[in-house]
């Protein structure tokens, strides 16, 4: 479904991705680990083109990404993203937050964008708060929102770049067994996360990157029982 080939990308004399060839089959999640700074938000950020790539391609569907314009819109759509700072729109109730994108995007009428942002806001758990704004929710509720307002897209991949490093300890589940469910039912995830155990319950896959290239690929059994490489086994032996 993703495509990442022999992709490049430079910030001035750093040498952020380096070679990256990567393959996301539909369905599956892959779990991107590594340490501060080897460029994992980076590349969540090429898939959807928040970032230009200096060489190589990425395509999804077959197709490759769009440059400007309408397509470039319906890119984002297609690839819903979370982040870590939840990114709600602060003068918006939460319904209003999960329907923009349908009416603007999709051109969803608003009757179907209200009954489909409903729907999902009880999927992930805060149904009750559609009409509060996003400064009334916790971290936790906020971040279920956010993914909610990418699921209102019907979006063909979802990127989380480290959902739940901003939130309290006891916030941390509700948003990983939303993901879980998620990933359960199909979609297809690419998920930077510190979460150990999601990656090893979740993932299909895990990625381990260091220093703009993938390193190593392996099930998360394997790589968490018995990394190959000295770079993952160093890291590993820090945050286990
Ligand atoms: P972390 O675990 O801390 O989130 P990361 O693996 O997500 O790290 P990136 O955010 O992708 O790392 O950054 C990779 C490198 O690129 C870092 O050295 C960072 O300082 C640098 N970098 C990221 N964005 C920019 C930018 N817009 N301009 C210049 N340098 C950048
Ligand atoms: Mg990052």
């Amino acid at each position: 479904l993703v495509v990442l080939s022999n992709v490049n990308k430079h910030f001035g004399a750093l040498h952020v991705l380096q070679d990256i060839d990567l393959t996301i089959a539909r369905g599956e999640v892959v779990v991107v680990i590594g340490p501060s700074g080897s460029g994992k938000s980076t590349l969540c950020r090429t898939i959807n083109r928040l970032e230009t790539i200096d060489s190589g391609a990425i395509s999804i569907d077959g197709k490759p990404l769009p440059q400007e314009g309408k397509e470039l819109a319906r890119l984002r759509a297609d690839v819903g993203m979370v982040f870590q700072s939840f990114n709600l729109f602060a003068h918006k109730t939460v319904l209003e937050n999960v329907m923009l994108g349908q009416l603007k995007v999709r051109k969803t009428d608003k009757q179907g964008a209200t009954e489909k942002a409903r729907s999902l806001l009880d999927r992930v758990g805060v149904a009750s708060q559609a009409d509060k704004y996003p400064s009334q929710l916790s971290g936790g509720q906020q971040q279920r929102v956010a993914i909610a307002r990418a699921l209102a897209m019907d979006p063909k991949v979802m990127l989380f770049d480290e959902p739940t490093s901003a939130l309290d300890p006891e916030m941390i589940n509700e948003v990983l067994e939303v993901m879980q469910q998620l990933a359960r039912d199909g979609m297809t995830m690419v998920v930077v996360t510190h979460e150990m155990g999601f990656a090893r319950s979740a993932a299909n896959r895990v990625v381990f990157m260091a220093d703009g290239k993938i390193v190593e690929e392996a099930a998360p059994d394997q790589f968490f029982s018995n990394p190959r490489s000295d770079r993952a086994k160093d890291f590993l032996s820090k945050i286990l």
